[in-house]
């Protein structure tokens, strides 16, 4: 299967680093036209360079804008008001005891997590539907069906992104535009490897090991039994932006390693 997406616009928010960065890769790989997006317009800039030097010929840009905000978000659009191919990518993690989260917490991982998806399908979805093709992913997690304690607060933003796919997918019916999630398991992105390399230095452990142990301990359902590569993640995101996947719609599609126990 050849995957050629010449002639489409993608955006892929949280782009400047981990998950987002191999998707962004992944998709100016196929011949779409990237926007990439991250907070600093430094990272912005590295990150295009780095994917032209990678990918010969890619056509990439980037839009320095803070995806948690409403005014973020307005920027965006007011400078790419069309795109083909939305992925809604940033997020962040933290893991935090129940019992020390505070409100201030619960709205901020709302506020970026899913508002972000929000406004922008909501920005973008109408256009698609218009030119009758399209392509929104979201990137939730298998924590969104196995909800983490160590993260509650994570879990359940990643749950809200997979009702809010499957419901915009409802909307499409009948139209070449197709919504689905993507559920990443554990994978070794930037934001991951901090993450690791404490663990490992309050363990004494090495990176390796104390990558390992996470898996083994906290996620022993695993049939992979390690982090997975940001490049194998990014593969089911370029399939599912394909024009081969349009028979794929509605659907939370995982790439977790096989840590949620069920058959469908
Ligand atoms: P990461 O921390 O490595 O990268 C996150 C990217 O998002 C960075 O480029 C950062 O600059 C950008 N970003 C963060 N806040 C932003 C904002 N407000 N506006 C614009 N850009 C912003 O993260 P990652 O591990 O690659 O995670 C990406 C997505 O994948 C997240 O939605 C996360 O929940 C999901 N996910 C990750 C894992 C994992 O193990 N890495 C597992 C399941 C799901």
């Amino acid at each position: 299967m050849k995957i050629d997406l010449s002639g489409k616009t993608a955006l892929v928010t949280g782009s400047t680093a981990g998950i987002g960065k191999a998707i962004a890769r992944g998709l100016a790989a196929t011949g779409a036209e990237v926007v990439v997006n991250g907070r600093g317009q430094a990272k912005v800039d590295a990150t295009i360079a780095e994917i032209a030097r990678e990918v010969p010929g890619a056509t990439v840009r980037g839009i320095a804008a803070d995806v948690s905000t409403a005014a973020g978000c307005k920027a965006l659009l007011a400078a790419v008001p069309d795109v083909d191919i939305l992925v809604n990518n940033a997020g962040i993690f933290e893991p935090k005891p129940f019992f020390e989260i505070p409100d201030e917490d619960w709205s901020r991982f709302f506020d970026i997590n899913v508002m972000s998806g929000v406004r922008l399908s909501r920005g973008y979805m109408q256009g698609m539907l218009k030119r009758n093709w399209g392509r929104i992913v979201f990137i939730s997690s298998e924590s969104g069906l196995n909800i983490p304690t160590e993260m509650i607060q994570y879990g359940m933003t990643k749950t809200a992104q997979l009702a809010i796919s499957r419901g915009l997918a409802e909307l499409t019916r009948g139209t070449a535009v197709t919504v689905n999630s993507v559920l990443p398991g554990p994978t070794m992105s930037e934001g991951v490897e901090t993450f690791v390399k404490d663990l490992a230095k309050q363990n004494g452990q090495s990176v390796e090991e104390a990558a390992s142990n996470f898996v083994k301990q906290h996620r022993p359902s695993s049939i992979l039994q390690r982090f997975a590569r940001t490049e194998e993640i990014a593969n089911m995101v370029v399939y599912v932006c394909s024009k081969q996947a349009s028979a794929t719609n509605g659907a939370a599609l995982r790439a977790e390693g096989g840590i949620v126990n069920t058959i469908a």
